[in-house]
């Protein structure tokens, strides 16, 4: 792929659209989209898509008819208002490249604790040449430029050769039903993109991801008689000393070919812990959930049972816990890893689109974390993850370099004309 008279005017475009796609940014950047909260920001974007001629249509997902996806992950709350969102522009021309799904996820992790922040994470600021709020780089930035690709190649008059399809989706962070939603209902393509930020790299396999919880029993007393009574918070500290040791035990196992090079490939994090009210009692329960990752290609499930496994073993070295074991439950994610092969058509295309716009060749990467990918695999739809640079994701101060966004949206469009192609006007 070379710079042709077709590159070069989309390019412009995006030049000329370049003020409007930062006060995009900032606008769905200040959007609070945290679980619960995505309503506004996706009728934001769905009037935006049909500003754009493209058909929009928003629906909220059903977990009864989600839920014998492998990607499944089960939920303990509501869909109501939480819509996903799905722009189409079609061609009316012969299909003469391939059709293409540009997704990205609206939602949000909490920016708490939000007084460290320098920054207020939902008025996004510029920066030098860094923008920072909540999700700017995760993945508010690749949205923006994902749309305004499309946007320049409107504005330079292409006519495309397949359909497009914009998504944007709810409960990446802690599911993926949203874009299970989408492809269940018929929103499937020959291939995807996925802006999640990556350094402009190409993501060819991530880890699987579970959430289990563990609620520990104690028996609740007054201080005076503690000797007595069980306290289930320091009950816990059995079961994350627990959890310390299986991170350790999994990854002293053969690592995957993809993450040989990996120092750590799987994370174990305790990311919340909830026990006790007051400090002169004995707390009788202390619920801990924790988040685990484990390789491409083993089953949740039986990670699943091996961590169930691994707890109640942990529970023998303490009388108490012996006889009163703790609930050991799952949620949310119960996410599969997932490994491509790279030489898919989708990488070299990205490869061509990429060397256009940095001059130089694609890298790929393997993901110690999880992205909606995983659901395309399951449709047997061809998916990558590429995306812009940044930091502090999912912490305080996030950022998004705003020069990897410029770069992202030029190889976004010239990604789209290699895979869609362009339908030749005859004049
Ligand atoms: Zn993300």
């Amino acid at each position: 792929m070379h710079i042709t008279e077709t590159t070069e005017k989309v390019f412009a475009a995006i030049d000329d659209i370049w003020e409007e796609e930062l006060l995009f940014l900032k606008t769905i950047g200040s959007f609070k989209s945290t679980l619960g909260n995505e309503k506004d920001i996706q009728m934001y974007i769905k009037n935006h898509i049909e500003e754009m001629n493209m058909k929009a249509t928003s629906f909220v997902p059903d977990p009864k008819r989600l839920s014998s996806y492998q990607n499944y992950g089960h939920v303990e709350w509501s869909y109501e208002d939480r819509p996903v969102v799905v722009g189409e522009w079609k061609t009316n021309q012969p299909k003469i490249g391939k059709s293409l799904i540009l997704q990205g996820h609206i939602d949000v992790v909490s920016a708490e604790p939000e007084h460290l922040w320098k920054h207020d994470p939902y008025n996004p600021t510029i920066v030098g040449d860094k923008m920072y709020g909540r999700g700017i780089v995760d993945m508010k930035g690749g949205v923006a430029a994902m749309i305004h690709a499309v946007k320049a190649l409107q504005k330079a008059g292409i006519t495309l050769g397949a359909d497009l399809q914009i998504q944007t989706v709810i409960e990446e962070e802690c599911t993926g039903n949203g874009a299970l939603a989408l492809l269940d209902k018929g929103f499937v393509a020959d291939g995807a993109l996925i802006p999640e930020p990556t350094t402009l790299r190409a993501m060819q396999a991530q880890v699987g991801v579970l959430w289990v919880r563990v609620k520990v029993k104690g028996s609740g007393a007054h201080v005076e008689r503690a000797e007595k009574a069980q306290n289930a918070i320091n009950k816990a500290a059995y079961i994350i000393q627990a959890l310390e040791e299986y991170r350790e035990h999994i990854n002293t196992k053969p690592k995957h070919p993809d993450y040989s090079n990996h120092p750590h490939p799987l994370n174990v994090n305790v990311g919340t812990i909830n026990g006790g009210d007051w400090p002169s009692n004995v707390p009788s329960e202390c619920t801990l959930e924790a988040r685990i990752g484990f390789y491409p290609g083993e089953n949740p499930a039986d990670i699943q049972r091996e961590v169930k496994e691994w707890i109640l073993k942990a529970t023998e070295k303490d009388t108490w816990m012996k006889e009163t074991p703790p609930e050991v439950t799952f949620y949310g994610f119960s996410a599969p890893g997932s490994s491509h092969s790279s030489d898919l058509d989708i990488f070299d295309s990205l490869n061509n689109a990429h060397q256009l716009t940095t001059n130089e060749s694609l890298e790929q990467t393997a993901f110690t974390g999880t992205t909606d990918v995983r659901a395309f695999d399951e449709f047997g739809i061809p998916a990558v993850c590429y995306g812009p640079s940044g930091g502090n994701m999912h912490g305080v101060d996030e950022y998004l370099e705003l020069d990897s966004l410029k770069m992202l949206t030029q190889s976004i469009a010239a990604f789209i004309l290699d895979w869609c192609k362009e339908e030749q006007t005859s004049e």
